[in-house]
């Protein structure tokens, strides 16, 4: 099988690349801005990689459209800090750039799996969001942190109906809080800009105090990455075209908890690793506002869990890797990465 991948160097792009270079004869032909997260893949004769970006090179991702039989367009802005910061640069890269490819996956009759979000549930308060009966709650317009769900809703439905009028081959997957080694670097994090896991262990490395945006009472269920790609696997297994034209959450309900939680978790995990375990000085947890914190376009989402019955049930997997386990994996590969750094 010859698979594309778009945005092959983000964290899940280069995730599911070692994977199938590890456990496939599959090729795989991938484009992105770098190849610093890759590691031994760029070497691997079966993965054939150019360094370059989506809105320049449209030639060579048709080109590899028609060559290949599976598109994953993994290019998005995905954290909260740019949605509100530049609304306008998530709808150009997240929904026009993928539209153009999924438009090509019709006009060559190719597969795509695409990364849909458990964003897309929005403030929707199922205790559990399913994904063919919970509805998508997003707020107004002045809270521009929905753009980005929106983008992918929009996308999820556009991909959905193609595929029900006999269009397009799809499967949707809707990742939910994965994390682990190499999810955000530390200059994203300098900047107070990565996802949750990765600003707490970076400021707990710069000596900087953790911010509990409104408390932290906010909960999350985080999903090891090995296992997401495990699910992610089999939706490009497809065995039986089990995942043909379904919609699968891939999380961990059991890895739920708090930011609170998480920071306090994490802030013990690192007071007890070896390299810090004799530092003089730890961050402070402190509270801050959404609004100091984030701006006003900002409006937070206080419980997002996953049903994961349909994927146990279509790909017969389930999420192996507890939370503290994959917090410790998460951790340990940060500092490693970023030994010396600060
Ligand atoms: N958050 C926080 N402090 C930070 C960064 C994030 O309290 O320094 C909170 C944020 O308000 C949200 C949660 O952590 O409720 C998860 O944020 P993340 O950026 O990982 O993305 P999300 O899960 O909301 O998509």
């Amino acid at each position: 099988m010859k698979i594309l991948i778009l945005g092959v160097n983000g964290f899940i792009g280069h995730h599911l690349t070692n994977r199938i270079l590890a456990q496939t004869d599959w090729i795989v032909y991938g484009m992105d801005l770098a190849d610093d997260r890759l590691g031994e893949a760029v070497n691997n004769p079966r993965f054939h990689f150019l360094e370059g970006d989506m809105a320049i090179n449209k030639e060579w991702i048709e080109y590899h459209i028609k060559k290949c039989d599976v598109v994953l367009p993994l290019v998005a802005i995905a954290t909260p800090k740019l949605y509100v910061e530049d609304p306008i640069g998530v709808y150009n890269l997240d929904f026009e750039m993928n539209l153009a490819v999924v438009k090509q996956c019709v006009k060559y009759h190719k597969r795509v799996v695409f990364p849909s979000t458990s964003e897309v549930y929005g403030a929707c308060t199922d205790p559990e969001f399913k994904e063919d009966e919970s509805f998508l709650v997003v707020g107004p317009i002045q809270k521009e942190r929905w753009i980005y769900s929106c983008c992918k809703q929009l996308l999820d439905r556009v991909i959905y109906a193609y595929g029900t009028r006999g269009h397009l081959e799809f499967t949707l997957f809707r990742p939910f809080n994965w994390i682990g080694p190499r999810l955000d670097s530390l200059d994203v994090a300098k900047e107070g800009s990565s996802r949750v896991v990765t600003q707490f262990i970076a400021e707990l490395l710069m000596k900087r105090p953790i911010s509990l945006v409104d408390g932290g009472h906010q909960k999350r269920c985080f999903t090891y990455v090995d296992d997401g790609i495990s699910a992610l696997m089999k939706i490009l297994e497809n065995k039986n075209d089990i995942c043909k034209s379904e919609i699968i959450n891939i999380g961990n309900p059991d890895n739920e908890c708090s930011v609170k939680e998480l920071a306090d978790i994490l802030k013990n995990l690192f007071m007890a690793h070896p390299a810090h375990r004799n530092d003089k000085a730890y961050s402070e947890i402190i509270e801050a506002s959404a609004m100091s914190y984030y701006g006003k376009g900002y409006q937070d989402i206080y419980s997002r869990k996953p049903s994961i019955e349909k994927a146990r049930k279509l790909l017969d997997w389930k999420p192996e890797i507890g939370l503290k386990d994959a917090l410790r994996m998460t951790l340990d590969s940060f500092l490693e990465e970023n030994k010396g750094a600060v």
